[in-house]
């Protein structure tokens, strides 16, 4: 299969397990039809820290990114946290990305049944993993989000969206050269 040069890089924002990268880097690597890269970590930003929320900012955090990376022609960047993030306005969010732009970051904390007190599922918690880090790259290609409930780029309001999509783009939002020859 021809490759892009476009890459796609993934960024650990404090310790993730490596499986859990790797997995990151094939899906993504698959469905973009590109190369990915897992860069060294970084430390989470005690800046982006919110004691009055006990959450992270996912802006601040992109922000800190921004400073770390450095970016080449067409490559875009991926933060992979495990601290709840969110935005003023929001309880909390999956993950941010700049639409259209080169960064976005998603959080793995709330993809655990464990936060919701319930028994873990690890393949369902990749599952969702991948389902999040799809969507917001997908807005970095400036895909915004899809009425339809199956494609990727639908909202997530909860996981009960999350789970109930598929991981791929429908035919709307899916550009030409995402398609992998079967
Ligand atoms: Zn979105
Ligand atoms: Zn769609």
């Amino acid at each position: 299969m021809e490759r892009k040069s476009v890459r796609i890089i993934l960024l650990p924002v404090g310790t993730i397990e490596e499986f859990i990268l790797d997995t990151l880097s094939k899906a993504t690597s698959r469905i973009f039809n590109c190369q990915v890269s897992i860069y060294e970590k970084i430390k989470v930003p005690d800046e982006a820290y919110n004691p009055a929320r006990n959450q992270y900012s996912s802006s601040k955090i992109l922000e800190k990114m921004r400073s770390f990376i450095k970016l080449e022609n067409g490559e875009k960047a991926l933060g992979v946290a495990d601290v709840d993030l969110y935005v003023p306005g929001l309880n909390f969010v999956f993950g941010e990305a700049e639409l259209g732009g080169r960064l976005a970051i998603i959080s793995l904390t709330r993809l655990r049944q464990s936060f919701y007190g319930l028994p873990d599922d690890r393949s369902l918690f990749l599952q969702r993993a991948v389902k999040e880090a799809v969507h917001e790259l997908g807005h970095l290609y400036g895909r915004g989000h899809c009425p339809d409930f199956r494609c990727i780029m639908h909202f997530s309001n909860s996981l009960l969206d999350t789970d109930r999509k598929s991981v791929s783009f429908c035919p709307r939002c899916r550009l030409p050269e995402w398609t992998s020859p079967v």
